[in-house]
């Protein structure tokens, strides 16, 4: 095996528009304004990945995702060994938050060492599904306006789960939009929702009640975690699976919502949480049996394909769609190969490591530092 010695981490911001702006309750995204991650081994291994700043979720911006990575993770981990990962994780949990920054280079280092071992990340990680269905989500918009691009999703990608973004005032303004997309297309989609911490625990109730015939599949982050009786109190009379995304972002914190009975299903994001910290969580939620979601940081391909790549490889994140659709409303993305989403499935790309290659070309017009 090559010399796996971590020599050079880089930082690469980039911007890349969207075609439109998305929008829910906690921000909007009008352009893609990431960090591309390297790590250089003195072997001659790159291994990449993508840090998606949210700063209305984690306080990160693109500015503080370069400035932290050359400033403290990368002398943390030039010199250690690609294989070093539990001493990665010591080393970088010395810098509190952060998290999409630490997460990317968690994944680059994979992306690193499936290459070194000539086999796929996904097979490196349990290997269980060649592909993973797909759940769209559907930003805030009138309810034709949505109808039609749930429409334009089934036609074109085959993609039949749809996440609807709720928690606006009134809410009644949401429970609209969700009863058109049931009209609309009966039973032959998922539909399940997300508040991003939009509503109080009164306005998610009556919501709730108002849509308890739209056969919903799970709510999300209908109030927010915060709020800590209100929050119970709505989970005790939630009729389905009650989803903590932002609220749980750590495996402490999973712990302590699931206990706390403030949710009973998590949602994991790769970009938050990396492929090593992913699988905290996953064995954390089977452990305390509840069910998982693999959710979206608004990625990119570089992050879609992360998390893919993890979803599919283990059994409990293959069981529903996984939210990898969000890359599609970009104007254009770093990868050589798009990926393509086609009879609502998304494959794990082939090749060992991540299996992705960059199109250098276009990472040269995106970048923001030359
Ligand atoms: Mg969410």
């Amino acid at each position: 095996m090559s010399d796996l010695t971590i020599e050079q981490v880089e930082v690469v911001p980039f911007a890349i528009p969207y075609r439109k702006p998305l929008h829910f309750a906690s921000g909007e995204v009008r352009t893609a304004d990431h960090v591309l991650v390297r790590v250089r081994t003195a072997g001659g291994l790159v291994g990449h990945a993508e840090a998606p700043p949210r700063p209305y979720t984690y306080g990160e911006t693109q500015a503080s995702i370069v400035a932290v990575v050359e400033q403290l993770f990368a002398p943390a981990l030039v010199g250690t060994g690609a294989l070093d990962r539990e001493e990665h994780r010591a080393r970088l949990s010395r810098t509190v938050g952060n998290p999409t920054a630490k997460a990317a280079l968690d994944m680059a280092v994979w992306d690193v060492i499936g290459q070194a071992l000539d086999q796929p990340v996904h097979r490196l990680l349990g290997g269980y599904a060649a592909s993973m269905r797909v759940s769209h989500m559907l930003g805030f918009d009138r309810p034709e306006v949505m109808v039609a691009e749930a429409q334009r999703m089934i036609e074109e990608h085959g993609v039949r789960t749809f996440k609807v973004k709720v928690g606006q005032q009134p809410y009644t303004l949401d429970v609209a939009v969700v009863r058109a997309l049931r009209e609309a297309f009966g039973d032959t989609v998922e539909l399940y929702v997300d508040g991003n911490r939009g509503w109080t625990a009164s306005d998610s109730a009556r919501a709730l009640a108002e849509m308890a015939d739209l056969g919903l599949t799970l709510a999300e982050e209908l109030n927010p975690a915060d709020d800590v009786l209100g929050r119970r109190w709505l989970v005790e009379r939630c009729p389905v699976p009650f989803v903590a995304d932002e609220s749980a972002t750590t495996p402490a914190e999973v712990t302590r919502e699931i206990l706390g009975r403030s949710a009973t299903a998590i949602s994991i994001k790769t970009a938050r949480t990396g492929f090593s910290e992913s699988q905290r969580v996953l064995h954390l939620a089977e452990g305390l049996g509840v069910e998982v979601v693999m959710g979206n940081q608004i990625d990119g391909q570089v992050g879609t394909l992360c998390s893919v790549v993890f979803g599919a490889a283990h059994r409990a994140t293959s069981r529903r769609a996984g939210e990898l659709s969000n890359f599609l409303d970009m104007s254009d993305d770093l990868l050589a190969e798009p990926l393509t989403i086609s009879d609502g499935e998304l494959a794990v790309p082939a090749g060992p490591g991540l299996g992705l290659r960059l199109d250098e070309d276009k990472l040269a017009r995106y970048r923001q530092d030359a």
